[in-house]
Parts: C-alpha cells; structure tokens; sequence
C-alpha cells in the first residue's frame, strides 16, 4: 500500500489515498495499470481490495492516538466487489476489528461501477453513508453517463479527474466544465476533490473555483507509508 496525501485549500495534508504497488522479489515495482484489469477479469479483484482496505484500517487505528488521528485514508472499491463480496459486512467487520471510526475511510467508487447494478450498489453505499463511512465518485467525467449517475447516488464527494480535462486543447473550454461541475456539486451539498493536480497556477485557479481539496504530483507522487509518515 502506497499513500498519496490528500490536501485542503490551506495546503494542510488531511488524508490519503491508498494505492497499491506490487513489489517484485527483485525489487521492480509493477503498477496498477499492469494488474488491476487482469484480476477483475478474472474474478480476484475483490481479495486485492479486502487486503488493501485491511492494511488501510490497520494503518488508521496505528495513527488512532497519534498526531495523525485526524487524517482518513481513501480506499478504491472495484464494481466486481459487488458481486463478489458483501462490501458493507466486510468494511463494517474491519472498522469493528481495529477499533476505527467509519468516518475515517472514505471509499472511492467509480462512477462505471455504480452503473453495473445501480439498484445493488445504491442500497449498499446508503448503509454505508448510514453507518459513518464518506462515499466519493471516483473519476467523476471519465465515463459517459456521468449526470444519470449523479441523480441517482447520493455519495459526498465528487472526485474530479484533471487527466480528463487535460484532453481538452481549448484551456477556456476545461475551465467553463470545471467550474460549472464544482458549482453543480456544491449545490448537491457534496464536496470536491480534484485530482491530477500538477501545478500551481492550476492548484490557484480550482482554489477560486471553490474546489475544496486536492491531490496530485504537484504536492507528492504516492509514497511509501514510512515516508509519508515521516513526511506529513
Ligand atoms: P485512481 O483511483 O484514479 O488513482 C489515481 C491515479 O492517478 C494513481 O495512479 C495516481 O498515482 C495517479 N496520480 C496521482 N496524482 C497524479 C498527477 O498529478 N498526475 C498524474 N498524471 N497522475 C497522478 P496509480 O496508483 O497508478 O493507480 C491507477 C489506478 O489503478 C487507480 O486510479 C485505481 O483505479 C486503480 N487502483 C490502484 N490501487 C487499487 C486498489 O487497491 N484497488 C482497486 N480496485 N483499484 C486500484
Ligand atoms: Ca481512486
Ligand atoms: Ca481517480
């Protein structure tokens, strides 16, 4: 489990995202775009995703009584998950085991996958928001059906992809979506995180915008947790 910080609009670091590595024997590191599709094609997704939310609630309940005992950390769910596994039974256990508060793990869902069985993955994000646990769109922008979605999940938080955006060639166009998405979750009541933050004159102009927190290169790559920990 790498951690990549996750900040707010005073540049304080509030929290994480957890991101997994695979770390060969010799040393070489092979990355999630190398990995993730093949274990959800073949059906092994969710025991990747159980080990890394397990190593994400252990990881909370060792910051329990420390200065870092307000940070959360945010842990990707795949849409396989909710055929494979009881999501909610599975988190509520670990908070429980380790002795966590819920409204510490925020978990990230991708719009794509709250498409595949709405009705299934809808009543399973209402108990968990019930139960304490923040629900975040993943990649909000990515997928195209991202408005049907919005009117049909009630999540706190929109995670917006810069990585999209960057595809626009005309800036004023990226500009105009962004704002009008910020102000959209706004008035939804949810709040915003961008990621892909890679400089600071964009960390500047999603600040005005009203984007509330951050992630991306421009503040650190994802980190080892001994290094975050001796970071942040
Ligand atoms: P994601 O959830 O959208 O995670 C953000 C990805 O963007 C990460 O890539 C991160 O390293 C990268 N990133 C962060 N800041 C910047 C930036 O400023 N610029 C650019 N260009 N990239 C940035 P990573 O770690 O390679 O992960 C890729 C994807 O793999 C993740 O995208 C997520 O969908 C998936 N993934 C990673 N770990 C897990 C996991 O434990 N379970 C599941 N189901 N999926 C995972
Ligand atoms: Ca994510
Ligand atoms: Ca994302």
């Amino acid at each position: 489990m790498y951690l990549q910080p996750l900040v707010d609009r005073t540049g304080t670091v509030v929290g994480a995202e957890a991101l997994a590595r695979w770390q060969r024997p010799d040393g070489t590191m092979v990355m999630p775009a190398d990995f993730i599709e093949t274990l959800e094609n073949s059906g092994l997704i969710h025991r990747l995703d159980m080990y890394i939310w397990e190593l994400a609630v252990k990881q909370l309940s060792e910051w329990k009584d420390t200065e870092r005992s307000r940070l959360t950390i945010s842990v990707n769910m795949s849409a396989r998950d909710f055929y494979s596994i009881e999501v909610y039974d599975v988190l509520t256990k670990l908070t429980e085991k380790y002795g966590v508060d819920s409204s510490r793990l925020r978990l990230e869902i991708t719009e794509t996958a709250l498409l595949v069985e709405p009705e299934k993955s809808n009543d399973v994000i209402s108990r968990l928001r019930g139960k304490g646990f923040l629900v975040e769109v993943d990649d909000f922008g990515k997928g195209y059906s991202s408005l049907s979605m919005l009117k049909n999940i009630q999540a706190d938080v929109l995670k917006i992809d810069m990585n999209f955006l960057r595809e626009i060639k005309d800036r004023e166009r990226s500009r105009i979506i962004l704002q009008s998405v910020i102000s959209l979750a706004e008035s939804l009541g949810m709040d915003v995180i961008t990621e892909g933050v890679e400089t600071e004159s964009q960390l500047k102009e999603l600040s005005e915008m009203g984007c509330s927190h951050f992630q991306g290169y421009y503040f650190s790559k994802p980190i080892p947790v001994e290094e975050f920990e001796m970071k942040y």
